[in-house]
């Protein structure tokens, strides 16, 4: 059935500075000479760069990320499964990822030391990654050590932060987790102790506590890092058994709750499918809720004639529904909703990159440094050893 493509959205989803902070997710200028986006060669020059780097490259491309670019991808996939087939691949000098900031670094982390990680866009960052700061998460954990909490307090950070962050999880005996074993990090964490820290994204630690573990929304609280004590009082936070980080994804939390009122006015009998990454109302309002890979299966495997509304980035509900035109698949926001940031890496940046490597110049490398990358990598081992 023929894709409608949302209407454009009026505002940006996020503003992306300009300058060099290169602590930060985003707002980094590419350095060097990009081709023009008008260069007739750009697919060409992509394809030429690739065949010359041969085995020595591999290009990942994750599933939000623009269909110019992932034509290019050797693999594609969410950020977790990208970055286990990047270390699957030692052959491969050159890791060229194309998805954002945080992504490359857990590839860092799990390739070998000879292997090097290239982002084709440095501005290609994370905004909910950027929710979440090294400072002040410390801060946090020095409230819940000045408490007495923090001893009986295990902290989970979702894959979506920075190498700082899961650095810091992993020297507190934490975890990580994705958006398909958020539960199972859950449960393991509650045998270890009497509270979870979550971090960045309150939504999938409030959808998955709430929804698949029992808890009450009552038992979860909210904490603000640019508020004095997370904008909690000590008693909340001793009360609490899910203290969440006020983070999001800008991208997954603009679907609202009339955005699902709407398609099934619009479309009777459509099955409303969502990322839970997006806020509660919606996720409880929806039919089913699960990662990005869990979403491609149920499309996937849903019968020709049925319809679906789907709650999660744009490029992706699109290839979706080029791939299944027996199926009505619809963008689940009436207006268009990219990952902005990911967005970055076109395809002049991709052909920037390889022709760079081609020439034998590594250009927007992400390195973590060896103290981050081992406590960052404890926690990433901890969650592949999750029961
Ligand atoms: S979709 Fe959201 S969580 Fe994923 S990279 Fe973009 S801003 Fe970050």
């Amino acid at each position: 059935m023929t894709w409608a493509e949302p209407s454009s959205t009026a505002t940006a989803l996020l503003l992306l500075g300009r300058g060099s902070d290169l602590a930060s997710e985003r707002g980094v200028d590419c350095p060097g000479e990009l081709p023009a986006p008008s260069d007739p060669d750009l697919v060409a020059r992509a394809a030429a760069a690739k065949a010359a780097l041969g085995d020595r490259l591999f290009v990942l491309g994750h599933h939000y990320q623009r269909d110019e670019v992932i034509e290019f991808a050797d693999v594609t996939g969410d950020s977790f499964k990208l970055a286990k087939e990047a270390a699957a691949r030692p052959q491969a000098e050159y890791i060229v990822f194309c998805g954002v900031h945080f992504m490359a670094e857990s590839a860092d982390i799990l390739t070998s030391d000879t292997q090097r990680v290239v982002l084709p866009d440095l501005a290609a960052g994370c905004s909910m990654a950027d929710m979440a700061a090294l400072g002040q998460v410390e801060e946090a954990w020095d409230t819940l050590l000045d408490l007495d909490i923090a001893g009986r307090t295990v902290p989970i950070t979702y894959m979506n932060s920075s190498a700082d962050i899961k650095g810091f999880v992993g020297r507190n005996k934490g975890v990580v987790c994705t958006s398909s074993n958020a539960e199972r990090a859950l449960r393991w964490a509650f045998e270890r102790g009497e509270k979870v820290l979550f971090l960045p994204d309150q939504h999938l630690g409030r959808n998955t506590a709430v929804l698949q573990m029992g808890l009450t929304l009552d038992d979860c609280v909210l904490y603000d890092p640019h508020k004095p004590g997370g904008g909690l009082t000590a008693q909340q936070l001793r009360d609490a058994k899910m203290i969440l980080w006020r983070g999001h994804c800008s991208v997954h939390g603009r679907f609202t709750l009339d955005c699902v009122t709407e398609v099934r006015e619009r479309i009777p009998g459509v099955n409303v499918l969502v990322h839970p990454e997006c806020r509660h109302e919606v996720v409880t309002a929806a039919d089913y809720v699960g990662s990005t890979e869990y979403i491609i299966k149920m499309i996937e495997a849903a019968p020709a004639g049925s319809a679906w509304a789907v709650g999660t980035e744009l490029n992706l509900v699109r290839r979706l529904a080029n791939a299944h035109p027996d199926k009505q698949i619809t963008f689940l926001d009436r207006t268009v909703c990219y990952c902005s940031t990911m967005n970055r890496i076109d395809l002049p940046h991709l052909v920037w990159a390889l022709e760079e490597l081609v020439a034998g110049r590594v250009v927007n490398e992400i390195t973590v440094d060896a103290e981050t990358a081992h406590y960052a990598r404890a926690a990433l081992d901890q969650m592949l050893a999750l029961p």
